[in-house]
């Protein structure tokens, strides 16, 4: 196994306030990995700072070997970090093409220098495979905004895609989805899984027990365990705190 993101002693404080205290938190290569745990256990400020829209108030973050610390935002989507929260990544003026387009020329000028040759029937053509591959490809010239709400969640993974990412993070991507919405998206995870690292918050336990191979479980900003979906199910701990008993 190769890790793939390593951090140590990452913290972030708000104020007064330990939003992630001192986590060690380390991510094998082609894993599917789900954190879990209460509302304000800082998941979303982890993977925040995870992705560099957030600085750490202390520690270190890695990726592929190398220190990522202290990195800006775009500097890590280059790296190959991508990170979807919502929907503030879609552009919703723009077509399904459109946006993957974006960054799908963002990844190719990554590759070949800003001015270097861009082949434009070439990305068009790798955005409409994308699209297929998300299951959006007879919503091509659809405006995002005119797009049902999981079929926007389906756009916002193939923009990872596009962006040849190495490491996908998700927060909360199922919330307002539908039963067979949510099933359409655990396949989809599943089959990106095959050439991503997948890094998901999720809520819904019926997808995090379905898709993850392991899970962290937050709670007062620490990791307070993390395991397969059996050792996770079975720990006392994580009973107590999160599962109800
Ligand atoms: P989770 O995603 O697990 O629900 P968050 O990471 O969003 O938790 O939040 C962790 C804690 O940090 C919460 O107490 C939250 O209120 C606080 N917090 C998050 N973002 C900010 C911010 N920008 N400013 C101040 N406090 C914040
Ligand atoms: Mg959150």
């Amino acid at each position: 196994m190769t890790t793939l993101l390593q951090t140590r002693n990452l913290s972030k404080n708000f104020g007064g306030l330990a939003a992630v205290q001192s986590v060690d938190f380390d991510l094998q290569q082609g894993e599917i990995r789900a954190i879990i745990g209460p509302n304000g256990a800082g998941k979303s400020t982890l993977v925040g700072l995870i992705s560099g829209r957030i600085a750490p108030s202390a520690g270190t973050i890695a990726f592929q070997g190398q220190s990522i610390t202290k990195l800006p935002a775009h500097a890590r989507v280059a790296r190959g970090i991508a990170y979807t929260f919502q929907i503030t990544s879609i552009f919703a003026n723009l077509t399904c093409r459109e946006n993957i387009l974006l960054p799908a020329q963002r990844a190719a000028v990554a590759a070949s220098g800003l001015f270097g040759r861009v082949d434009e029937a070439a990305l068009i053509t790798r955005a409409d495979e994308i699209l297929a591959r998300v299951g959006l490809g007879d919503q091509a010239d659809t405006k995002a905004k005119e797009m049902a709400y999981g079929h926007q969640r389906l756009l916002e993974v193939g923009m990872g895609l596009a962006l040849h990412a190495k490491l996908l993070i998700l927060d909360e991507p199922t919330q307002g989805l539908s039963d067979s919405e949510i099933a359409n998206f655990i396949d989809l995870i599943r089959t990106v899984s095959k050439e991503t690292t997948i890094l998901l918050i999720e809520h819904n336990m019926t997808v995090v027990m379905d898709l993850a191979q392991r899970i962290t479980v937050m709670n007062f900003g620490q990791v307070l365990a993390e395991g397969t979906p059996e050792e996770i199910r079975a720990n006392p701990a994580v009973q107590t705190a999160y599962l109800g008993g």
